[in-house]
């Protein structure tokens, strides 16, 4: 990675830490879903409104680190709108990016602003930060309404 885009990333991250995006409760919510990451202390509401299988509206309350935090507001912003199949692919591309397992394969395009996440790969301890909320999301769509946690 170029110094350059590395620095872009870092950026995209503090952006979204400092002022997250769908930083609210969603009163018409039809999934609501808690996840808490025990080892760093993330712990986030998630609130989802999906109808006809299509995420229509998405919001987001809790606190923790800046990975947590930047990730849930990034993936907010990116799954809106979309199908929730179309929403568990990009997990499981956002998965393998921070896991590590997509280096040298990055479609930036695809990923837009998930691609700030790629250096998450370099610290392990940081990959179920970065998760967390793609967890959350996923029983969401899935219906499973108990708490989520990354142990
Ligand atoms: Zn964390």
């Amino acid at each position: 990675m170029t110094s350059e885009l590395r620095s872009l990333y870092q950026e995209i991250i503090l952006d979204h830490n400092k002022s997250p995006r769908n930083f609210r409760k969603l009163s018409d919510a039809n999934r609501t879903v808690v996840g808490y990451n025990p080892l760093c202390g993330d712990h986030y509401t998630l609130y989802v409104r999906t109808e006809d299988d299509i995420i229509k509206d998405i919001g987001f309350q809790g606190s923790g680190c800046a990975i947590s935090k930047a990730s849930a507001s990034v993936m907010t912003t990116i799954v809106k709108g979309k199908t929730h199949a179309e929403a568990e692919k990009l997990f499981e591309m956002f998965h393998k990016l921070v896991t590590g397992e997509l280096s040298g394969a990055i479609d930036a395009e695809e990923l837009g602003k998930l691609a700030a996440f790629s250096g998450v790969s370099e610290f392990p301890a940081r990959v179920k930060c970065a998760s967390l909320v793609w967890h959350t999301l996923s029983n969401a769509l899935q219906e499973k309404s108990e708490t989520v946690t990354t142990e």
